[in-house]
């Protein structure tokens, strides 16, 4: 029996050795071209949910009156989501595989391996004639926002990252992030370039209907309120707003919005900042849902750069009808995460696969 349980303790040492020098493979992508059958969407919403794992969804079951959102769906499937640097992502290479389709190290700004700038989605489309928009609850310079339309090697370079924004041909910015624009360290003000590339600039407060020439809404200093601290209903608002606006375009569009702050609550192990993050992204999922199906020829993808927290909804061990949430981190986990989907497309992201097919599959059901 001692022999057995030595040679057990053995296995088991070798075992996590080998996990802990497990190394980054990038596979070819599971599809090369959209089967004939598949119906193509002419618009595609993608929305993040950063730090957003099965977890964070979850509490939308536990924590929400009515049903989640989320349940609305009928395509899942996971994503990998180590970077090409680390087998953990940060938020930088977790969007920038979006964005570009690049495998790209943690704190890359849309550039690849080398710092080479990759193009966007939305520089692509845009330049195609495509509507593009843009949403966070961060300042828009944050690493998830940043990655779809600025190209930096370092993700910490917010002012660097708001001088793409000017010409960066984005139809709809909404977030934070306005000292970047106007309080900046070499006293540029960038809120009278975007006013002379044709940008109406916004600051109060969110509009009720869409303005006729490309805007920004700025309307935090840097991130946006916590929902526990007011923020209120911003990201719906803003998703139906940019909606109204964008779906104008005949060709179609592209929109990217983001629930930042999933991520902060995780970061912050706090349970009650996380759980109404997520439940103001599953309101928002709504928004997107009921466009889409009106709508008919719209793609949504909801899905996460990765978990963070090493968030469970755990019993305590005795009473297992009482929730107990706990962290095991304040950084980020190796979990895949979910990735939902419903329209036009959808099909193609069932199953389990690396998180930049996510960008090759967004681009094939684009190319017409
Ligand atoms: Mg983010
Ligand atoms: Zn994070």
């Amino acid at each position: 029996m001692k022999i057995k349980l030595s040679l057990f303790l053995i296995l088991l040492s070798f075992a996590t050795i080998t996990t802990s020098c497990v190394s980054v493979q990038v596979k070819e992508n599971t599809i090369s071209a959209i089967p004939a059958e598949v119906k193509k969407p002419k618009n595609i919403i993608l929305l993040i949910g950063d730090g957003m794992g099965l977890s964070q969804v979850s509490t939308a079951i536990y924590y929400k009156d009515g049903k989640p959102n989320f349940e609305r769906f009928h395509t899942i499937g996971l994503s990998k989501t180590s970077s090409a640097s680390d087998l953990i992502t940060d938020s930088a290479a977790g969007a920038t595989v979006f964005s570009t389709g690049a495998k790209t190290y943690n704190g890359a700004i849309a550039v690849d391996m080398d710092t080479i700038p990759r193009p966007t989605i939305v520089e692509q489309l845009s330049k195609r004639g495509l509507a593009t928009g843009i949403i966070a609850t961060s300042s828009l310079q944050h690493a998830t926002p940043a990655s779809f339309y600025a190209h930096v090697k370092s993700r910490s370079m917010y002012e660097d990252i708001t001088a793409f924004a000017p010409n960066s041909g984005v139809n709809f910015f909404a977030g934070g992030g306005l000292k970047f624009f106007n309080k900046r360290k070499d006293g540029k003000d960038l809120l009278m370039e975007m006013k002379a590339k044709g940008y109406e600039v916004i600051t109060d407060q969110l509009p009720k209907i869409p303005s006729e020439s490309n805007e920004i809404i700025l309307l935090a200093q840097d991130g946006m309120p916590k929902m526990t601290e007011g923020r209120g209903d911003f990201l719906p608002n803003a998703t139906k707003l940019a909606l109204e606006k964008l779906s104008k375009n005949e060709k179609g569009f592209f929109l990217m919005v983001e629930g930042s702050q999933i991520d902060w609550g995780g970061h912050n192990n706090d349970s009650e900042y996380l759980i109404q993050e997520l439940l103001d992204f599953d309101k928002t999922l709504g928004v997107a849902l009921d466009f889409a199906k009106q709508n008919g020829e719209t793609l949504i993808i909801v899905t996460a750069d990765h978990e963070t927290g090493g968030y469970t909804l755990a019993s305590d061990g005795k009473d297992y009808n009482k929730i107990k949430p706990s962290f095991s981190t304040n950084g980020h986990s190796g979990t895949m995460v979910p990735v939902f989907t419903e329209g036009p497309g959808a099909s193609l992201f069932n199953g389990i696969f690396e998180s930049n097919e996510i960008y090759s599959k967004m681009m094939m059901l684009f190319d017409k």
